[in-house]
This record gives structure tokens, C-alpha cells and sequence, in this order.
């Protein structure tokens, strides 16, 4: 008995919206002037808040300039996945110029070597940020589409449920609904940065304290930092919140400042606070940074941007050896798959996307009108192929189409390349 033939890849495509603002899509921070995210039930501290030009709103500064970028790749029989991430019109550019060589004619089964060839081929403009961001949206449309041809839920490819129910917790600015709602816990945005001085620590005392009371002692709490604070800043902080019952401490420094995570993690031996962060981290060589230093309890990769589900099960195993929690950021179906699948992502995040955060709505906006919600604090997923939802293009633009003839030429190109003739030790 031989194997059933398998499509190859025809085309992809790569898409964004027209003009920010219209409908959120895979950008979380493009939403309303006066959504809760941009700062419209309390102020929210980032790394630009040291600029008091930009310390009023997230979106002053540009934390939408981008936009969503969605990535179809599409079968020679007629099946498409669908992946996105950030990026915009930038990574439109990437995707079709660049890393759709990689894939047209490919197997979508050999997911391994398409990531490894789009991944070398960036190093030198990419290795983090936009490029890898791009390739995680091309990543996650080809095991929706794997997931799509062979009929099965991205959870089950990746070794099947290691959990009946997923429970989640919410990253909201009414943590009160959230517990309503029965989610797990709940992570408030700190106000005030460094910038803001004692009065601003204060007034972040005061801020978690108010909610604490709204919620009772017994609901965990997170406070996420956005990278906006200091070592002695965010070393202050969680030992004025410990008292208060703060459950984690979020990405309290930019990205880059391994040795301050790393400083924060030993000012703040004995403390019960938990330290997390990775949000903004790429690739397994960036959380191998995170992982062998101990610097953290919980890692948060977003699975739309560190390099897609291929990079993710790579980081889950890297974590499991140190025995370090996963809870990726945001990422909605593209998380939970990976979280169903992996034992040691236990929990998931849902950050409420409504404008004054008191109703459920998608975290996609509207590009998947059919992606699943919160319900009584567990994310059940349905049964469908792939990641599950379908994607609604009403309002999506191809900025640098191709002709199939193009796609067909990138196709060939990886169809007939020569096979190896003579075998050589390949090191
Ligand atoms: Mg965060």
C-alpha cells in the first residue's frame, strides 16, 4: 500500500486592509481613539510615555501605524489556509517579493523546510520584528491548510489534546466583568511609568488596589507593564503590589534588557509576585535568552509573530526542559491549538477587544466572524479542519498582486529542482 498523493502549493497571496482604523483586523492596538486599549478608561504606561508628546495615548505615537496582514496559501486543489499577523502593507511586500519563493510548489507537508529557507533567506533584514512576523502569518496559513487537507484540527496534527477544556484568563480594563464573565483572573495595564515619578508609583499603587478591592482577594490579578518601566522602577513596584496579592508582573522592561530581567529576577528573591514576559520576543534563539537565564516564571510568545506554530512547538519544548509555563499573548485560534496541544501552556489569554471592555466580542475584529469565544472561562474550539474559522475578505486589498504565471514559474522553479545524485556527509 502506498500514500494517498498530496496537493502541492499553487499560490500565495498576501493581503492587508484598506486604511487602518476600518475594522481592527489582526492588529490589536488599531481600535477607536477612545477604546480602553488607547488609553480610554485609564492611562496605559509604554516606552514612549518618557515623551510627553506621546504619554497621552498609544495611538499618538503610532502603535497601529501598520496594520494586519493576512496570508493565503492556496492548494493546486482549490483548498486555501489562512494565517495572519501584523505587518501591513511592509509585510505584503515581504511575503509576495520574497517569501512566497519559498513556497509555491512546495509540499505543504514539509513545513519544516519551508520555515528554515524563508527564516535564512530574511537574516539579513530580519531575525526579528516585521520579517519574522511575516513568516509566522505564511507559517500558521500552511497548517490551516494542512489542517484543511487532511480534515483535522492544527491541535490534533500536533500530537492531539493534552487537556479536555483550555481555561482563560482576560486582559481587560473592568477586571470586575471579567470575573463575572467566570474567566480565571484577570491582567490590568499599569497607568504610570518611571517618567511620572513617585506620584506615578503611587497612583499605580492606588490604581491595583482599587481593582483589587472591586475583585476580592481571591481573584489573580496581573498588572502588564508594556515595556515601559525600569529595573528599580518595576523592583519597587511589585514589592508595593506584593502585599496586595499581584498575581504577575508583565514585561515591566523593553525587550532587549535580558541582564535587567534578569537583575529584577534576583532584587526580587522571596517575592511571590511572578514575573513574565516574551510578548515581544522572536524565534527560539530569542527565548533561549529568556529560558537559560531563569529570569522569568511564565513566557508569553505571540504566536502570530515569534515564527508561527513551526517556531512555537519548538519554544513549548525548549520551555518544558526548564520547566517554564507558557501563556502566549493574544493570538486567539492560532494559541489555543498550540495550548490544547502542549501540557505546559495551561492557560490561555483573550484580551477583550471591546471598546469599554464589557462584552465578548472576536479578537480578530471582523476578519473571522465565526472565531470562537470565551464561555464560562474555557475556550472550547469546534470542530472544523485547520485553525477553524473562515476568513471574510469584504474589506481586504492585495497591494502587489502576482500573475499565476509568476506563482507558476516560483512553482516550478521548486517542483523540479535537481534531486542530490551523490551522497556526501553533509557537515
Ligand atoms: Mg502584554
Amino acid at each position: 500500500m502506498s500514500c494517498k498523493p498530496f496537493p502541492k502549493i499553487k499560490c500565495v497571496r498576501a493581503l492587508c486592509q484598506q486604511g487602518v482604523g476600518s475594522d481592527q483586523g489582526a492588529d490589536c492596538h488599531d481600535v477607536a481613539d477612545t477604546h480602553w486599549l488607547n488609553c480610554g478608561l485609564a492611562p496605559v504606561a509604554t516606552p514612549m510615555s518618557v515623551h510627553a508628546q506621546y504619554s497621552q495615548t498609544r495611538k499618538s505615537w503610532g502603535i497601529n501605524a501598520l496594520g494586519s496582514l493576512v496570508v493565503e496559501v492556496e492548494a493546486d486543489d482549490g483548498t486555501v489556509g489562512v494565517g495572519v499577523t501584523i505587518g501591513g502593507e511592509p509585510a505584503c511586500y515581504i511575503v509576495e517579493k520574497h517569501l512566497s519563493r519559498f513556497v509555491e510548489g512546495q509540499d505543504p507537508r514539509d513545513v519544516e523546510l519551508m520555515w528554515d529557507q524563508m527564516f535564512r533567506a530574511s537574516l539579513n533584514y530580519g531575525r526579528k520584528g516585521l520579517p519574522v512576523q511575516a513568516i509566522s502569518a505564511v507559517d500558521l496559513a500552511l497548517w490551516d491548510l494542512l489542517g484543511k487537507l487532511r480534515g483535522e484540527p492544527v491541535y490534533a496534527l500536533l500530537g492531539g489534546k493534552s487537556k479536555d477544556r483550555l481555561p482563560v484568563y482576560s486582559t481587560t480594563g473592568r477586571p470586575d466583568i471579567a470575573k463575572q464573565l467566570g474567566f480565571v483572573g484577570a491582567k490590568i495595564p499599569c497607568p504610570y511609568g518611571p517618567s511620572d515619578g513617585d506620584e506615578g508609583l503611587r497612583k499605580n499603587v492606588q490604581f491595583y488596589k482599587e481593582w483589587r478591592e472591586k475583585v476580592g482577594p481571591d481573584f489573580p490579578l496581573s498588572l502588564d507593564c508594556y515595556m515601559a518601566l525600569t529595573v528599580p522602577y518595576a523592583t519597587r513596584l511589585a514589592r508595593a503590589l506584593e502585599p496586595h496579592g499581584l498575581k504577575w508582573m508583565e514585561e515591566f522592561l523593553p525587550p532587549d534588557c535580558y541582564d535587567g530581567y534578569k537583575q529584577v529576577r534576583e532584587n526580587l528573591r522571596g517575592c511571590d509576585v511572578l514575573l513574565t514576559t516574551g510578548e515581544h520576543e522572536y524565534t527560539r534563539y530569542g527565548f533561549r535568552q529568556l529560558l537559560e537565564s531563569r529570569c522569568v516564571d511564565i513566557i508569553q510568545p505571540d504566536i502570530t509573530w515569534l515564527g508561527g506554530i513551526t517556531e512555537a512547538r519548538r519554544v513549548v519544548a525548549m520551555a518544558a526542559a526548564t520547566d517554564t509555563i507558557v501563556i502566549p499573548h493574544g493570538s486567539s485560534v492560532y494559541s489555543y491549538h498550540l495550548q490544547y496541544a502542549f501540557s505546559n501552556c495551561p492557560v490561555a489569554e483573550y484580551i477583550n477587544m471591546s471598546h469599554s471592555a464589557d462584552q465578548l466580542v472576536p479578537y480578530f475584529g471582523g476578519l473571522f466572524p465565526d472565531e470562537p469565544l470565551p464561555k464560562g472561562g474555557f475556550i472550547d474550539l469546534p470542530d472544523r479542519p485547520g485553525f477553524g474559522v473562515t476568513l471574510k475578505k469584504d474589506n481586504l486589498t492585495r497591494p502587489y498582486p502576482r500573475t499565476d504565471e509568476e506563482s507558476k514559474r516560483q512553482a516550478d522553479a521548486n517542483i523540479k529542482r535537481p534531486m542530490p545524485q551523490t551522497a556526501k556527509m553533509p557537515f
